[in-house]
């Protein structure tokens, strides 16, 4: 799991990261060469064009690394239900099977097998249960924020399902993802701060295997210090800081409003009362905690869960 040290190490470097797109080589409207541009321009280091069963690759653009990598479908046992899973920087191409789909831990394995990194997508839109991938051995984490999701129909936000999946142990990260469609219309809402070793496809799927990122709509986390009595975070200008636990448990601070200081304080706030320090106490049965922060736009930033 990863420490929290990263944050403010000053080892690497920053990648903005793109995880969940699509090109005309699926339902996507842009080609894979204009939608790598499209995010270079928009000021991202990392694209992964996750066709649907297509593998795309595309020539980097000047400032951009391009990671070829697939959204699959897998069928969960017993149910009607049908999961996305992505396969970030697999090394093969998948072969669509005739009908009907592997299941998940059958899909999970093959993205592992293949050297890729297996994210479950949109799991509130997919109508997914937590049970449904609870135990799933080699999934790395859930998309906790699907930009295309939100705007589609209001079901982007899958906070409560990677919760209840953490309280019972399963320890996955969360991305936040555009899922992009319609360039310019459902792209650069929620991306990952991935901090990587160098510049590199290679030090950038490190990052993402091993937890060393944070997710964001907007908001920047800039150092998390962690105690054993709690942590401490700063960041870009926020109206509320929290820090979700197991159930009952966690602590959150809300800017400007008296009151609304449960476990939690401002250390450091701006003129206009927005927070950009704040400390979050832990209680002793609380065996994690995941940072959650909203800005004055409703944006939010997610760190991964941090592990006492
Ligand atoms: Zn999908
Ligand atoms: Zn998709």
């Amino acid at each position: 799991m990863p420490d929290t040290d990263f944050f403010s190490s000053g080892d690497g470097v920053w990648l903005r990261c793109a995880l969940h797109a699509h090109t005309t080589n699926s339902d996507g409207e842009l080609s894979p060469s204009h939608l790598a541009r499209h995010y270079e321009r928009a000021g991202f280091d990392v694209l992964c064009i996750t066709d649907h069963w297509v593998r795309t690759a595309t020539p980097d653009p000047d400032h951009l690394i391009v990671i070829p990598s697939i959204e699959l479908n897998a069928t969960l046992d017993g149910t009607a239900s049908d999961a996305h899973v992505l396969a970030l920087g697999v090394r093969s191409d998948p072969v669509e099977p005739g009908r009907g789909f592997p299941n998940l831990q059958e899909t999970v394995d093959w993205i592992l097998a293949q050297g890729g990194l297996p994210y479950l997508a949109h799991p509130y839109w997919s109508g997914l249960r937590s049970d449904e991938f609870l135990g799933c051995k080699g999934l790395l984490g859930v998309e906790v924020f699907n930009a295309g999701c939100e705007l589609e129909i209001g079901r982007g936000l899958s906070g409560v399902h990677w919760d209840e999946v953490l309280e019972r142990g399963d320890k996955l990260f969360g991305l936040a993802t555009d899922d992009s469609h319609l360039a310019g219309y459902e792209s650069a809402h929620a991306w990952v701060w991935a901090l990587a070793a160098e510049r590199t496809a290679e030090a950038a799927l490190e990052a993402l295997r091993t937890g060393r990122f944070y997710s964001s709509s907007g908001p920047r986390i800039d150092s998390v210090e962690l105690a054993d009595d709690g942590v401490r975070v700063r960041c870009t200008p926020a109206t509320t800081v929290r820090l979700v636990s197991s159930r009952f448990f966690g602590a959150s601070v809300t800017a400007r409003r008296m009151g609304d200081r449960s476990n939690a304080r401002i250390v450091e706030e701006t003129p206009t009362g927005e927070i950009v320090e704040a400390w979050l106490e832990r209680l002793p049965s609380m065996a994690y905690g995941r940072l959650e922060l909203v800005d004055a736009q409703g944006r939010m930033a997610w760190s991964n869960p941090l592990w006492w």
